[in-house]
């Protein structure tokens, strides 16, 4: 931890068109959602239910190529919305032949994965007689062992379990005419290529649709794929809401009132080169600001109560080194370059996952890389919960040798009272939002 990072020049160009770019809502003026791809109202509507307006890019371009029934080669990273783009061809296809056979079988690396597939399956079909069912281990056999007996539409499972029921006489998957292979890659990684070779011996030899999808495409992926797949459409998409491999992302667990003297530390002792710190209020930037300079460390903010000139002047100041923190909210980030920083510290943990892996997506693009700290206090730790599911795995934890973490200040890092509630209002309507959405969803089969 002791490289020094400069801010690079800006490209003022550029910004403008990456104020806006929320992926999974889809590019604009991509335009139609999901209505142009032909999709049966029951789907419509259970996309609507879910809050996608617009389709992702790997959607844009799988659906149709599925739809129409091709086999698809799909290299796309985590978060960029697979699960609908093949879900929605395969629930098309099914919901109008007659139930009791098992027809489409999605395979996927951990039984977290299969867990999260079967739930958007659950969601996506809620509107059909689709059914479905999720096959992996840890838990018991017997309701898995009713699902191959019923013979449910769509089965999502992990290799290992399922030729732990293939030993059995009621696991028949003959009728299979979907195969979705879902993180091939990963797949590979653990070890079960063998274990997928297996099941493919266990699926019938007639006609079948196959979607597969690897972030990478190493050797082993290659072969697999051409063996699995004939004349397939390829479809690319890079990396966009998962933070870029390059970027280096650490959490500092930190009492609340002890996070500016932290931030402080660690510029002068040059763990830190210059960053820009979002903040949580306008108030807080401001707040952090002033004690920064107190501090002797040269800084600048801006935020929605700055002026224009003042913002500009800012950046400017920031990005010709004479400023070495910009404290933002991150409303006001939105339109600044940030991708061409390569350190930004979350001086406040963001409480939606999505905002946390679009601002550390942004630090550095592909191939350059970048520090995300995360400054934590105790009462921020179930947001950081969600946060490391999102990103699927935990996030280092680091502690600065030497800083005193019990130290206490003399002087409150305030917070107006209105401020303060308005903000803890507003938290409390988006997990009340949240958890309704998730008890709607898995309230259903
Ligand atoms: P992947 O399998 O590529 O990692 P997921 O299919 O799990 O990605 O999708 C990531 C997140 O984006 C999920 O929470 C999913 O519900 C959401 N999502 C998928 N498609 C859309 C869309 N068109 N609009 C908004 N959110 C979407
Ligand atoms: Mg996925």
């Amino acid at each position: 931890m002791t490289t020094r990072t400069n801010a690079r020049p800006a490209r003022p160009d550029q910004a403008s068109d990456r104020s806006n770019a929320r992926p999974a809502k889809g590019l604009p003026g991509e335009g139609a959602g999901f209505e142009a791809f032909g999709l049966h109202p029951e789907l419509l509507r259970a996309v609507a239910d879910m809050g996608f307006t617009e389709p992702t890019p790997i959607q844009q371009k799988a659906l149709p190529a599925a739809l129409e029934g091709r086999d698809l080669l799909g290299c796309a990273m985590t978060g960029s919305g697979k699960t609908a783009a093949f879900l929605l061809p395969i629930l098309e296809k099914l919901r109008g032949m007659p139930r009791g056979t098992t027809r489409a079988l999605v395979l996927t690396p951990t039984r977290e994965l299969a867990a999260q597939v079967d739930e958007e399956r659950r969601a996506l079909s809620k509107h059909t007689a689709v059914t479905g069912a999720a096959v992996f281990g840890g838990v018991g056999m017997e309701p898995q062992v009713k699902a191959f007996r019923k013979g449910v539409d769509i089965l999502v499972a992990t290799p290992g379990r399922l030729l732990d029921h293939f030993q059995h006489d009621y696991a028949k998957l003959e009728g299979i005419e979907f195969l979705v292979l879902d993180e091939a890659d990963r797949m590979l990684d653990m070890g079960f290529l063998p274990d997928i070779r297996r099941v493919l011996r266990h699926l019938p030899r007639g006609p079948r649709q196959t979607l597969f999808f690897s972030a990478t495409m190493p050797k082993p992926i290659v072969e697999l794929s051409r063996e699995l797949l004939t004349d397939p459409v390829r479809v690319d998409v890079e990396r966009r809401q998962a933070p870029a491999t390059g970027i280096t992302q650490a959490l500092f667990p930190v009492p609340a009132l002890r996070k500016p003297a932290l931030l402080i530390e660690l510029l002068k002792r040059d763990e830190i080169g210059n960053v820009i710190v979002f903040c949580r209020t306008k108030h807080r930037a401001n707040r952090l600001f002033q004690k920064l300079e107190k501090a002797g460390i040269p800084a600048a903010r801006i935020h929605g109560n700055r002026s224009q000139n003042q913002r500009t002047k800012a950046l400017e100041g920031f990005r010709d080194g004479r400023f070495r923190v910009l404290a933002a909210t991150d409303i006001v980030a939105r339109g600044i370059d940030v991708e061409e920083l390569d350190h930004v510290v979350n001086f406040d943990v963001p409480n939606v996952p999505e905002d946390y892996i679009h601002r550390v997506g942004r630090t550095a693009r592909a191939g350059a890389t970048g520090e995300a700290y995360t400054f934590v206090s105790p009462e921020e730790e179930s947001d950081v919960r969600a946060i490391e599911r999102a990103v699927g795995r935990p996030i280092e934890r680091r502690t600065l040798e030497g800083f005193d973490y019990g130290a206490k200040e003399e002087e409150r890092f305030e917070v107006p009272v209105g401020e303060r509630v308005a903000a803890l209002k507003a938290r409390r309507r988006d997990e009340r939002e949240r958890a309704r959405a998730k008890k709607e969803r898995s309230g259903r089969s």
